[in-house]
């Protein structure tokens, strides 16, 4: 297990759902959570209609969250190195060589397998010149405002507004969260392919006005450039030979749920035990990774086919959501029951 920075400081949204705890197998300590807990969603749509709905979530910052992914890992063994990057590999008959650059020196270390878990800018499949789906300038851009101020936001509940004049990814978001000082701020934030300052302003103004926020302070921005590009059919590649891809690095997240660490997880289980078979069957790990990954590359894929940006106006997205939420919500209900029974590895993913 390789780490460039550890913790780091990673611009994300930290919201995930119950049945991820099942994918990694363990409860989330309480002091790696925030101190607010989100229960409820309350979805906006461009005409005006607002629907709330209780929804448990997991809420965490991802530096004290992946800190503690890290230690867990090695407590079922895994040798952790901090401050290191991959830089090159080199194929052997029977495995890899890969070339780390440490904070001090260097390190080569051989393995059959090499899994590149390396996250949206993938270092190890743009060497393997399967890049298809990446670019090398930005596709979009995320940013996040932390404030504080006097309102009628609620801070049990996820604010989603579906609007392609805020956000024409998925949707834009407030919700309350901690921040490394312990305390607990409102994060608004949302994506656009850009002028994603401009967007992002026009949705606070829009929210001071809606909730009548008054002494609104700004504590901190934070900013994230992608280099996916979402609507590209080859973004997602689980692989070849001794490489096995998961997360983003194998275009895993999803825009249309709003979410990635959810499929980051389970691809990195399923990798993981692609390699364990290989050890007793002696079959290839990519095909018996591919095999495992049918189903959540085939909800991803089709999830990127109806995705927001093939929207050019608010009539064709309302048009979307009148056609698909309640189909999606009664499906969100029944698969978070069958969840609660299947196995963290048959998890089917949310919403
Ligand atoms: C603004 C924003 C908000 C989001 N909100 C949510 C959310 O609320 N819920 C959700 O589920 N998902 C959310 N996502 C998506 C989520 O962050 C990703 O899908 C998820 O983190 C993918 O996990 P990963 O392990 O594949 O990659 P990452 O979490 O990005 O991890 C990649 C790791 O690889 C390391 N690395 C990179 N290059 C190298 C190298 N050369 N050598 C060594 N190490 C390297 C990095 O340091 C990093 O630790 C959000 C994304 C963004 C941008």
């Amino acid at each position: 297990m390789k780490e460039k920075e550890y913790p780091r400081q990673k611009p994300c949204s930290g919201i995930q759902f119950p049945y991820f705890e099942k994918i990694i197998g363990e409860h989330i300590p309480p002091n790696r959570l925030c101190n607010n807990t989100l229960s409820k969603v309350e979805m906006h749509f461009p005409n005006g209609r607002v629907i709330s709905t209780r929804f448990p979530m997991l809420n965490f910052m991802r530096d004290t969250f992946d800190e503690w992914l890290c230690c867990l890992a090695q407590s079922y063994g895994a040798e952790f190195r901090d401050g290191c990057s991959f830089k090159d590999f080199e194929e052997l008959d029977d495995g890899v060589i890969i070339h780390l650059e440490m904070n001090e020196g260097a390190e080569d270390i051989r393995a059959k397998y090499v899994v590149d878990a390396t996250g949206m800018r993938p270092a190890i499949r743009r060497k393997l010149r399967k890049s298809d789906g990446f670019q090398n300038g930005s596709t979009g851009a995320a940013l996040n405002y932390y404030f504080i101020a006097n309102g009628n936001l609620e801070s049990d509940k996820l604010y989603q507004f579906w609007n392609i004049e805020y956000n024409n990814m998925m949707f834009a978001w407030i919700y309350n969260k901690m921040l490394s000082d312990g305390n607990d701020y409102w994060v608004i934030g949302t994506g656009y392919d850009r002028d994603i300052y401009q967007r992002l302003d026009n949705f606070f103004d829009h929210i001071k006005e809606f909730y009548h926020l008054r002494n609104v302070k700004i504590v901190k921005k934070e900013g994230y450039s992608s280099s996916m590009s979402f609507t590209d059919e080859e973004r997602i590649w689980l692989g070849e030979r001794n490489f096995l891809m998961v997360g983003d690095a194998a275009g895993l997240i999803d825009l249309t749920r709003g979410v990635g660490m959810d499929a980051a997880a389970l691809s990195g289980r399923l990798a993981a035990k692609a390699i364990g078979l290989f050890q007793t069957s002696g079959k290839p790990a990519i095909e018996v990774y591919s095999q495992l990954m049918k189903k959540l590359v085939g909800q991803t894929r089709k999830n990127q086919r109806r995705g927001i940006l093939s929207f050019k106006t608010n009539e064709e997205l309302q048009a979307f959501l009148d056609k698909n939420m309640l189909k999606m919500g009664v499906n969100m209900f029944v698969q978070s029951l069958f969840n609660r029974v299947r196995s963290g590895e048959s998890q089917v993913m949310l919403p």
